[in-house]
């Protein structure tokens, strides 16, 4: 006996729902059942959203956190920071956490990833030459590695400090207790917090 499915286009939605991180077959068939069965405007202004965000947001042309319709992010944009201080994160994700301990008032540099021979991840593939462009332009008298405390963190930091060696610039990084490889999204502002006013210099 052949069993009943859901018509193709809510299994179509059940297959999308369920590549989103976290989510299971369970919760996304609930979702797009939830998604179906509402009487709201809200699956289309999902929807929406969605195409907005898609289209509308980019890398900042300077740092790499997001921007929307401007060219530059929200902290390249914003006077009134500390043009000497420069933090260097993995991801865009890791900027709003350090945002948010209110412990840093520079600008960000974000390199897209970290170095990880293993999973071919070289130098050339991440935001490094724009970082060494960044600190050589001038005003940038230290750097900070925001960086995971694992062992790929751990080698680009080592790559970062080398790279700037020659140049004018403290490099320093974050203290040691932030989790290794969860990313700074991970930790909670306090930690954070602590580990920034804890750096140390990188030798
Ligand atoms: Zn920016």
């Amino acid at each position: 006996m052949q069993r009943a499915e859901y018509p193709e286009e809510i299994q179509n939605l059940i297959q999308q729902l369920k590549r989103l991180p976290g989510v299971g077959p369970r919760s996304a068939e609930r979702l797009a059942l939830h998604l179906l069965s509402t009487r709201t405007q809200h699956p289309l202004d999902l929807a929406q959203a969605l195409m907005a965000a898609i289209q509308g947001v980019g890398p900042c042309s300077r740092c790499g956190f997001y921007r929307g319709v401007r060219a530059l992010c929200a902290v390249c944009d914003a006077v009134g920071r500390d043009e000497s201080v420069l933090c260097v994160v993995e991801q865009p994700a890791d900027v709003l956490p350090l945002e948010r301990t209110k412990g840093f008032n520079g600008r960000y540099h974000v390199l897209g990833g970290r170095l990880s021979p293993l999973s071919g991840v070289q130098p050339e593939h991440l935001r490094l030459a724009l970082l060494t462009e960044r600190v050589r332009a001038g005003g940038v008298s230290e750097v900070i590695l925001a960086l995971s405390a694992d062992v790929e963190g751990e080698a680009t930091a080592h790559f970062i400090a080398q790279s700037l060696a020659a140049e004018p610039v403290t490099v320093t990084r974050l203290a040691q207790g932030l989790p290794a490889g969860g990313g700074l999204e991970q930790a909670d502002e306090l930690t954070l917090f602590r580990a920034l006013a804890g750096r140390c210099a990188v030798r």
